[in-house]
């Protein structure tokens, strides 16, 4: 059987969604339209609305704008706030690349874009990121959790210091990696705007929202059609929306046994590594962190190699991003955390998903080991032998 281990990639519809989905197809049609086929799809889009309205704990008054993915949200959120006028754009080296992509870009035009370390724990602190704020500053953000090592970041703090040291900032924060792995909420967090993104959660890929808090106005960057408030052009994505809002209805009903039950399985898995295999090491293991996420180096093996042997055990792990991983480049997240990039590369994320209990901790810890204590076995007789 198949574990997957992956869910900070995508966390795969469950049975249960799969069947609603079908069920949603009835409803597709186009939302624009004045028809009852219309209608029908203009009902289930503002249900699913009020689905992650509920599940990220913002108010009434507050906006939910669907996107295409948390890529084209936080892509929306960089091109906004540079239109805002022509004050710095601040965010962190540990960001997603869809922050960082078009933050690079603005830089290359002339644009002052400041990006802040991480602690070597991976952690994000106030004090870091006030030190480059003015009162000019554009843009400021801080994802809540990152994707890589599920470090979190104090955001309701740095929101709170942030405002007071660039009043005219709109303040963002990817909330990708949180929704569904823990409670939040969104009004208590101080934030302009929150990036939510479909398949990290148990919905379809190709569907995410920005969350806008009320009174809060933003340019679209895809414009052309006045669907989404006039805030995103282009018909909406009526089934991947549909499958967003019943994601985040059943994610809700059942966050805290969620959290709780992936706490006590990845809690689980760490406990057996650490205890079977010498010289590894979880990154930022005393931090708060996803309930989901464990980022181990493991000394002396490949994290790639480590990944392909797994996958041949028919166990799912990553040894990067999603999107970074097939490609050379080591983790820009690790090494922003002042790692070298020999221990970069000796590193793996196991991602939990909430459906798996402490037995899977147990089979990918002993598999896991096993194999990293084979491949240091044979790196031994190779360098003897050479
Ligand atoms: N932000 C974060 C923190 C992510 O982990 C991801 C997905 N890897 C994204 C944004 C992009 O999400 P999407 O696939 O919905 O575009």
């Amino acid at each position: 059987m198949f574990l997957d281990l992956d869910a900070n990639a995508t966390y795969a519809c469950d049975e249960q969604i799969q069947v609603l989905i079908a069920q949603a197809m009835a409803q597709l049609g186009n939302p624009s339209s004045v028809h009852r086929g219309g209608q029908r799809a203009r009902a289930a889009v503002e249900e699913a609305r009020e689905g992650i309205r509920e599940l990220v704990g913002a108010l009434p008054g507050d906006q939910i704008v669907f996107t295409s993915g948390a890529t084209e949200a936080n892509n929306t959120v960089v091109d906004a706030a540079t239109r805002m006028g022509s004050g710095s754009l601040v965010s962190t080296q540990i960001e997603h690349p869809s922050i960082l992509a078009p933050l690079a870009r603005e830089a290359l035009r002339g644009r002052d874009v400041r990006l802040v370390a991480p602690q070597q724990s991976g952690e994000i602190l106030p004090e870091a990121l006030v030190s480059v704020l003015g009162s000019e500053t554009a843009l400021i953000s801080v994802m809540m959790a990152n994707n890589e090592t599920g470090v979190c970041n104090p955001i309701i703090d740095i929101a709170q210091r942030a405002r007071e040291h660039a009043p005219r900032a709109l303040i963002h924060s990817d909330l990708s990696q949180v929704v569904g792995k823990q409670a939040i909420s969104f009004s208590e967090m101080g934030i302009d705007i929150g990036t939510i993104s479909g398949h990290k959660i148990g919905a379809l890929a190709g569907v995410g929202a920005l969350v806008l808090r009320h009174g809060v106005s933003i340019e679209p960057l895809v414009v052309g059609g006045s669907q989404e408030l006039k805030l995103r052009g282009g018909t909406e994505n009526v089934l991947g929306i549909i499958s967003l809002g019943i994601a985040s209805r059943l994610v809700r009903e059942r966050i805290t046994r969620r959290s709780a039950q992936m706490r006590a399985v990845r809690d689980r898995f760490e406990l057996l590594v650490l205890k079977e295999l010498s010289n590894c090491d979880i990154n930022g293991m005393n931090q708060q962190r996803l309930p989901n996420t464990s980022n181990i180096f493991i000394q002396g093996v490949r994290g790639d190699d480590l990944v392909v042997a797994l996958d041949l055990e028919r166990i799912l792990v990553s040894s990067g991003a999603a999107c970074s991983s097939g490609k050379p480049e080591p983790s820009h997240v690790l090494l922003a955390m002042g790692q070298d990039e020999q221990r970069v590369r000796s590193t793996v994320r196991v991602s939990f998903r909430a459906d798996q209990s402490e037995q899977d901790a147990e089979r990918v810890a002993h598999t896991l080991v096993r194999i990293a204590k084979r491949m240091r076995d044979e790196e031994r007789t190779v360098s003897h032998a050479a």
